[in-house]
């Protein structure tokens, strides 16, 4: 009851998928899903044909016994069969479990088995990596075979994929979902301790969705041609797949390939508009792009994507100076279904010089509808949105995380209903966020919080540079001081204090780096952020050691 207001009289329909699934049918049944095989062949489907093979995978499910809230694992590139899955399985009632390729095996057979797959399908090329997590994995009951064209040795028992869906007719009677079921078990990328479970239901998907096709988001549209590069087994693919067939934009997908000549291609053949991909990805792409600027034609490209880890200013400005080309920072996190934030200037800063307006473009943006921010200290005091002010960011909004699969990590909620997002901050005065570190690589000087992030932005912009990651080193009289670890470009050099002399006079004396590493890789996570733990294993007592040779 709702007492002393009137009720509103509006249907309460459900925000599931199946009406995602459905309006592709109706709707867009012509548009086009393109992907690329392992053996560079391209298939081509359309809506219809994903429509009817995502019933008929509805249809294998219930054959194979799988009930509503079973999970579901998939350990797939990006293709077609893996778009089916995205529907198919929590269409059905299931939930879809995507599983990252790049952990170590492992790890992967620890999520498998804490989130209790029941049954999992495996791209036939990526059986190598399956055969040494299947025998740790007690609760998978059906392994399902999605044959790539691959050669590699079926495991016994297995089924395949193609084989069950042809056994099914092409129109199932989808179940009515309550859209606040679970959909999808995407774990966090475990930077932090053990990977969690995030537990996306189809309302928070289905309202992602509208959210991150609006005009001031990622404006995603029918008339796009979208390209997910993040993979669809990190963080759903930043909810892109979703989108694409919410409007009905044609879909393109890399499958197993993924350097820069091969999605370079993808992009000029297929047309694509909207591609979206880590600053890794984007920076392959940017130095080939500068070896050999007039090889494709990118005029169809609208919106280049960048996030999970902060794209460089350079990287945004080299992109549109040098190949008239628009880039857009987002952030996100597994736990927010994964848009949070995305940089656009407003109508009111455009009028600002190149630098300012390049400065809010590197920036993380501010956040999208229904996503509401603050930041806090370490006494939980709530900060000033003053541009300067570091803190802990915490989010709120619909498609938040409210907890973990199975309880844990409840120290990441707040008592008055946030989450810790673990990303150092500030805050401006427009709402812009910018991320100075995550809060277990913060590096703390002589009491004093120095961003790594800025230095490595910076230290980006030298010309000599490809990569940059400026971590802790100890420091016997300031505990912690920095020390960036360099990738430079083939054919370039530069020194230590060359570089120092190319942050002089942008950031105070003491957030200067005490020395350089010059390594030929940085370590990263399996999505592709810096591995900061690693630089401190490896470097950690650089300074302690360079002072006992002194
Ligand atoms: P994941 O859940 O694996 O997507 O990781 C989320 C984390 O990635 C965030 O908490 C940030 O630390 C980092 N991240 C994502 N996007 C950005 C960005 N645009 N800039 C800096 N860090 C980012």
């Amino acid at each position: 009851m709702l007492a002393g207001s009137l009720a509103g009289r509006m249907m309460d329909f459900p925000l599931t998928l199946t009406h995602l699934l459905e309006r592709a049918r109706t709707l867009f049944g012509r548009t086009e899903i393109v992907s690329r095989n392992p053996d560079r062949s391209l298939h081509r489907h359309t809506f219809a044909d994903f429509h009817r093979r995502s019933s008929q995978l509805a249809g294998a499910l219930a054959r194979l016994g799988v009930r509503p809230g079973d999970r579901v694992a998939s350990l797939s590139w990006n293709h077609y069969r893996h778009l089916e899955l995205y529907f198919g399985v929590p269409c059905s009632g299931a939930v879809l479990h995507t599983l990252n390729l790049r952990l170590h095996p492992t790890e992967i057979a620890y999520i498998a088995q804490h989130a209790e797959d029941r049954v999992v399908f495996v791209d036939r090329s990526l059986l190598p990596l399956f055969n040494q997590i299947v025998e740790h994995v007690r609760s998978f009951e059906h392994v399902i075979v999605i044959d790539d064209g691959t050669a590699h040795a079926l495991p016994g028992g297995s089924l395949d994929y193609e084989t069950l869906l042809a056994r099914e007719s092409t129109r199932f009677d989808f179940p009515d979902l309550d859209e606040r079921s679970a959909a999808m078990v995407c774990y966090t990328s475990g930077t932090t301790g053990n990977p969690k479970g995030v537990v996306l239901s189809h309302r928070s998907t289905v309202l992602h969705t509208l959210v991150q096709c609006m005009t001031d988001t990622a404006a995603i549209s029918e008339n796009d041609t979208v390209l997910p590069v993040v993979p669809m087994f990190h963080a759903n693919a930043w909810g892109l797949p979703y989108s694409s067939i919410c409007v009905g934009s044609k879909l393109v997908f890399p499958g197993p390939h993924l350097d820069p000549t091969s999605l370079l291609d993808l992009m000029a053949t297929e047309k694509v508009t909207v591609a979206g991909g880590v600053p890794t990805i984007w920076l392959g792409i940017l130095a080939l792009l500068d070896q050999e600027p007039k090889k494709w034609d990118l005029s169809a490209m609208r919106t280049m994507l960048i996030g999970g880890s902060a794209a460089p200013a350079s990287m945004i400005d080299g992109f549109q100076k040098r190949h008239g080309l628009g880039v857009i920072h987002a952030w996100g996190m597994t736990e927010m279904n994964p848009l949070g934030t995305l940089a656009r200037v407003k109508r009111d800063l455009r009028g600002a010089d190149d630098e300012t307006q390049l400065g809010l473009r590197a920036s993380q943006g501010y956040p999208v509808p229904f996503v509401e921010q603050r930041h806090a200290d370490e006494e939980d005091k709530i900060l000033p949105w003053d541009g300067e002010t570091m803190g802990e960011l915490q989010v709120r909004g619909p498609f938040v995380a409210s907890s973990y699969y199975g309880g844990e990590g409840p120290d990441r909620f707040t008592a008055d209903g946030w989450f810790k997002t673990g990303d150092v901050v500030t805050i401006d005065a427009e709402g812009y966020l910018r991320i100075t570190d995550r809060s277990k690589d913060v590096i703390k000087s002589g009491g004093e919080w120095i961003s790594s992030v800025a230095l490595e932005n910076a230290l980006m912009s030298h010309p000599s540079v490809l990569e940059a990651a400026v971590f802790a080193a100890r420091d016997e009289k300031w505990s912690e001081r920095p020390l960036a670890a360099i990738v430079l470009k083939e054919g370039k050099s530069a020194t230590g204090a060359e570089l120092g002399a190319h942050l002089e006079g942008r950031f105070a004396k003491f957030w200067l780096p005490d020395d350089y590493v010059f390594m030929k890789q940085i370590p990263r996570t399996s999505t592709g952020k810096f591995l900061k733990t690693k630089l401190r294993e490896l470097h950690g007592d650089h300074l302690e050691k360079k002072k006992a040779a002194r």
